[in-house]
């Protein structure tokens, strides 16, 4: 089962505490399936759970008695299809929000129950460990516009895009996707989403320490490479005898351990100085040597 089944699965538990919460569920489960649009009437579904929902919803709403139908499917599982009887049901269905549009969005409360009806039926989230994308098939471009307008009211962005013939409406990010299911009240699927990004941001972090200190050593390395080049040089001219005495400790240190950082040469000289004292004589070596 996809994680978007699931995800919806356990939105189609969950009943509207009040009657404007329900009627903007059931606005947005029959609008986003298009059965309030001319010439549309009925719905399909991989889910069981979304056909009785709609089924119910219709009932319960608008005291229309629709069917349910299971139509075969090859491979696994079935598919489901909530159709709506006749001309005289369809007239009823759509009387009951005609002209209320607006109005059943005008609530707070009902924010949420209508996005819960919007995802139901068209809407899909992509397995978190993969990427933090969801995604509408509205369909239509007016469709995408009063999604965004609802969306922004929780202050969650998205974009519409249209594909061929049809449109459809995006968010992208954890934190929007986050959000919007809390808000409709996907807990369990939010819980997934959540622990799937701390362990993405804990394992960003943990590359993003490991590169540093790889840089760090590349860069120790790549100065401790010249510096040896430098007393190599200085020694083949006139031997350690050639190099002030002042310089000699931490020349011969320096050869010896190119793998070094500045600290570890400080703390293992006979009298340790400081870390910018190390650096000083290190450069005066270079500077001897460049002569
Ligand atoms: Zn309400």
């Amino acid at each position: 089962m996809s994680y978007s089944t699931v995800a919806k699965n356990e939105l189609c538990g969950i009943r509207p505490e009040s009657d404007c919460c329900a009627l903007a569920e059931a606005y947005g489960l029959l609008l986003y399936s298009r059965l309030l649009s001319e010439g549309h009437d009925s719905y399909a579904t991989d889910t069981k759970e979304i056909a009785v929902l709609m089924g119910e919803t219709m009932a319960s709403v608008c005291g229309v008695y629709t069917d349910v139908i299971t139509l075969a499917k090859n491979g696994s599982g079935s598919r489901y299809m909530v159709s709506i009887p006749n001309d005289e049901q369809k007239k009823l269905i759509c009387a009951r929000f005609a002209g209320t549009s607006g109005g059943i969005l005008e609530k707070e409360c009902c924010v949420a129950s209508f996005l819960r009806g919007v995802f139901i039926v068209c809407g899909t989230v992509t397995e978190p460990s993969r990427d933090y994308h969801m995604e509408f098939l509205a369909g239509s471009e007016r469709r995408c516009d009063i999604l965004s307008d609802t969306l922004e009211r929780l202050g969650i962005h998205g974009n519409k895009l249209q594909r061929g013939d049809r449109w459809l409406f995006y968010i992208k990010g954890a934190d929007d996707i986050i959000r919007l299911m809390k808000a409709i009240g996907a807990r369990n699927a939010v819980q997934h989403v959540e622990q799937t990004k701390n362990m993405r941001d804990f394992r960003n972090n943990a590359n993003r320490l490991v590169n540093c200190d790889q840089a760090n050593i590349d860069r120790t390395l790549s100065a401790s490479a010249q510096q040896c080049a430098a007393i190599r040089r200085l020694i083949e001219k006139s031997g350690y005898a050639g190099i002030p005495p002042e310089l000699r400790e931490i020349a011969q240190l320096r050869i010896e351990n190119p793998e070094m950082t500045l600290r570890e040469l400080s703390e293992s000289l006979s009298e340790p100085i400081t870390r910018s004292g190390v650096n000083h004589r290190l450069k005066k070596l270079m500077e001897l040597a460049g002569k």
